[in-house]
C-alpha cells in the first residue's frame, strides 16, 4: 500500500544509484587507456546508515544523500536487473517504460545498459522467456526492436546499412489520438530469437565505427535509446496489448565549459548540456503533477513523450565513480539525481 500511494505522489519515477568500482590500469577492459589508473586516489562515495537506500560522499564535507535503492561497488548487473525485472515484464503488459542511465563519462553507463551481460541483454531475454510462457494462456507476441542515437538535436538510425550513403533522414511523428510516437524512415527489426539482438547490437556498434572513428568518444556525447515494441494478442479473448521497452544510455553528463570548446564543439556542449537538463526538467514537472510538461524542448523528450507520464514507468539510474578526483561531477549527478526524484 505505501508503495503505492509513493507511486502516486511520485508520479511512477524511482531514481536509483550505483556507485562503480575504482578501475585498475591492468584490468582488461577495452576503455583501459582513456581512464587513469585510481589504485591511488581516495574513495569518498561510501554507504550510509540505510544501505540499500543511503550513501554520503565524504570529503572536506560530508554530504548525505538518499535513493530507491543504492547499489554498491560490489554490486553486479545481476543484481541490479533483479530489481527492474518487474518494469520489463510491465512492458510486456501494456505499459511504456523508460530506463535511463545518467552520469559523467566513465561512470558505468554503458557496463550498466549494453555490456554483454547489461540490461538490454538481459531484459530481452527476460521478455523471449515470458512470452514463451504466455503462449500457454494464448497470448502470441511480436517483439520489434530499433536503435537510434540523439546527436546535435537530430535523430540517426544506428541499424541503417552501414556506409549506405543515402539514409533518408529520421523524424518524429506524434499520433496524438492513440498517443504513439513512430520514427519515419527508421529500421525496425523483427526479433525471432534472442541471439538476434546480440546481432542488432553489434549492427549498432559498427555503425558507430562508421560514423566516427572516435566511436567512444562520439558515443559518450550522444544519447543512444534501443526501442523494444511488444504487441500482444489473445486468441482466446481477443485482448490487445502494445507497451514500449525504451532503454536509454545517456551522453556524459560533465559540464564543458562554453569558453573550453570553439565552432561545432561547442554547439555539441550546448546541445548536451540543454537536452540533459530538459530531461531533468520533464521529469521534475511530471513528479510535481505540472499541468505543462516542457516535452518539446528537446529532441529526446519530444521523442520519449509518451513513454514518459501518463500510462508510463520510468526508472533513472544515476551512476557515480568513488574516486574523489571526481567529486565535483559526482555532486552534480547525485544533485541532478535528487530533483528528478
Ligand atoms: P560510461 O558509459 O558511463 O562512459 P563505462 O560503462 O564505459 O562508462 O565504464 C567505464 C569503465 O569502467 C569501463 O572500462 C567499464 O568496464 C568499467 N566499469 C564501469 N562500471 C563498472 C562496474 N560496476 N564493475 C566493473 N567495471 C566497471
Ligand atoms: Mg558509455
Amino acid at each position: 500500500v505505501l508503495f503505492n500511494k509513493y507511486q502516486e505522489l511520485k508520479g511512477n519515477i524511482r531514481v536509483m544509484c550505483r556507485v562503480r568500482p575504482a578501475l585498475q590500469k591492468d584490468e582488461q577492459n577495452t576503455a583501459q587507456m582513456s581512464y587513469p589508473d585510481e589504485k591511488t586516489s581516495a574513495e569518498i562515495v561510501v554507504a550510509g546508515p540505510e544501505e540499500r537506500s543511503s550513501l554520503g560522499v565524504v570529503s572536506r564535507k560530508s554530504h548525505p544523500f538518499e535513493f530507491d535503492r543504492v547499489f554498491t561497488p560490489s554490486s553486479q548487473n545481476e543484481e541490479i536487473f533483479a530489481e527492474i525485472s518487474q518494469l520489463v515484464q510491465s512492458a510486456l503488459d501494456g505499459y511504456n517504460v523508460c530506463i535511463f542511465a545518467y552520469g559523467q563519462t566513465g561512470s558505468g553507463k554503458t557496463h550498466t545498459m549494453s555490456a554483454m551481460d547489461g540490461m538490454i541483454p538481459r531484459a530481452t531475454h527476460m521478455i523471449y522467456d515470458t512470452i514463451h510462457k504466455l503462449k500457454e494462456k494464448s497470448w502470441e507476441y511480436t517483439m520489434e526492436g530499433s536503435f537510434v542515437e540523439v546527436y546535435n538535436e537530430e535523430l540517426n538510425d544506428l541499424l541503417a546499412s552501414p556506409g549506405g550513403g543515402k539514409t533518408k533522414r529520421l523524424e518524429l511523428r506524434h499520433d496524438e489520438a492513440r498517443k504513439q510516437t513512430s520514427i519515419a524512415n527508421c529500421k525496425t527489426v523483427l526479433l525471432e530469437s534472442p541471439s538476434m539482438v546480440g546481432e542488432m547490437l553489434d549492427h549498432a556498434q559498427q555503425n558507430r565505427s562508421v560514423a566516427a572513428t572516435k566511436a567512444n568518444e562520439r558515443s559518450s556525447r550522444s544519447h543512444s535509446i534501443f526501442i523494444l515494441k511488444l504487441v500482444g494478442s489473445n486468441s482466446t479473448t481477443g485482448e490487445r496489448c502494445e507497451g514500449t521497452l525504451n532503454l536509454v544510455d545517456l551522453a556524459g553528463s560533465e559540464r564543458l565549459k562554453h569558453s573550453q570548446a570553439e565552432g561545432d564543439r561547442m554547439k555539441e556542449t550546448q546541445n548536451i548540456n540543454k537536452s540533459l537538463s530538459c530531461l531533468g526538467d520533464v521529469i521534475e514537472a511530471l513528479g510535481r503533477g505540472s499541468a505543462h510538461i516542457p516535452y518539446r524542448n528537446s529532441k529526446l523528450t519530444h521523442l520519449l513523450q509518451y513513454s514518459l507520464g501518463g500510462n508510463s514507468k520510468t526508472m533513472m539510474f544515476c551512476m557515480v565513480s568513488p574516486m574523489e578526483t571526481h567529486l565535483k561531477e559526482t555532486l552534480t549527478t547525485l544533485r541532478f539525481a535528487t530533483k528528478v526524484h
